[in-house]
């Protein structure tokens, strides 16, 4: 299938490893020219040039997406370096473990400001360029608790269903206001990425590689009528309806 991306200007943050790793190298197969942010130059130079292997412009600027400054920084440096911007994979590290009775509230709020806030804020900073062009595709990576909470994740549990109401609804809007601007969810089960290895994670795991590809099928141009959904991806461990 063609994803009908080939040249297209896309951002996607925290992708020196894992989940948004592989977004960005499905992407970058499917042709488009991708800006990647992390936090950490060494990683994130050598997935820069493993990048590049795939023949499309890629671009890396060392940055954390959860300064509320930064969001806004990479859709403009993704401007100016592409000319525009049609796809957004927002993504940012989960947050620790932990009992739902035990959290703190600077927990809470830092793992609101990085799982919830950094992908409004690159929502936000993003429609506005996508509405101009008429044609963008938002894909927050979330987590599959958003359909069932994960036993001491608290922390992650909380900010994802948040993120969830926010996108359905804002997804809403943009139908009305900003026709070809679609934004999803698309939500992990266990992948083997170092994230779920830190956490001790058994069982059967997603190949991440092809996680990015069900988020490069989201941002293309015959997903364009699917918009305001959650796509869950993990093997079919969840039960809720
Ligand atoms: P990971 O920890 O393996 O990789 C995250 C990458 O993002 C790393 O390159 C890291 O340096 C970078 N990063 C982290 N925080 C950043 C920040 N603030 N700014 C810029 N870059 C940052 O994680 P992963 O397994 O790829 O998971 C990605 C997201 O998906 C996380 O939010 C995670 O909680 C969620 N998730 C993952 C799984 C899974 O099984 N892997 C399951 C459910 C949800």
């Amino acid at each position: 299938m063609d994803l009908g991306i080939e040249g297209r200007a896309a951002l996607v943050t925290a992708a020196s490893r894992g989940l948004g790793r592989a977004a960005a190298e499905a992407l970058v197969a499917e042709g488009a020219q991708v800006l990647i942010c992390g936090r950490d130059h060494g990683s994130l130079d050598e997935a820069g040039a493993a990048l590049r292997a795939g023949g499309t412009r890629v671009e890396t600027v060392a940055a954390d997406v959860t300064d509320p400054a930064v969001p806004r920084m990479l859709v403009e440096a993704t401007v100016e370096a592409f000319g525009g911007l049609d796809i957004v994979v927002a993504n940012a590290g989960g947050p620790p473990p932990g009992r739902a009775l035990d959290v703190e509230d600077e927990d809470l709020q830092s793992a609101l400001n990085a799982n919830l806030l950094s992908s409004i804020r690159l929502v936000r900073a993003g429609v506005p360029v996508m509405g101009r062009q008429g044609w963008g595709r938002i894909c927050c990576i979330a987590s599959y608790s958003v359909v069932q909470p994960i036993p001491r994740l608290a922390l992650s549990n909380t900010a994802r269903t948040g993120l969830w109401a926010w996108v359905k609804t804002a997804a809403h809007d943009l139908a009305e206001e900003a026709r070809g601007v679609t934004l999803n969810l698309c939500c992990p089960g266990p992948h083997a990425t170092d994230r779920m290895r830190e956490l001790g994670g058994v069982g059967p795991m997603g190949d991440p590689g092809d996680f990015g590809r069900v988020v490069a099928f989201l941002c293309s141009q015959p997903a364009g009528f699917v918009n305001g959904a959650a796509l869950v991806v993990d093997g079919g461990e969840t039960l809720a309806l």
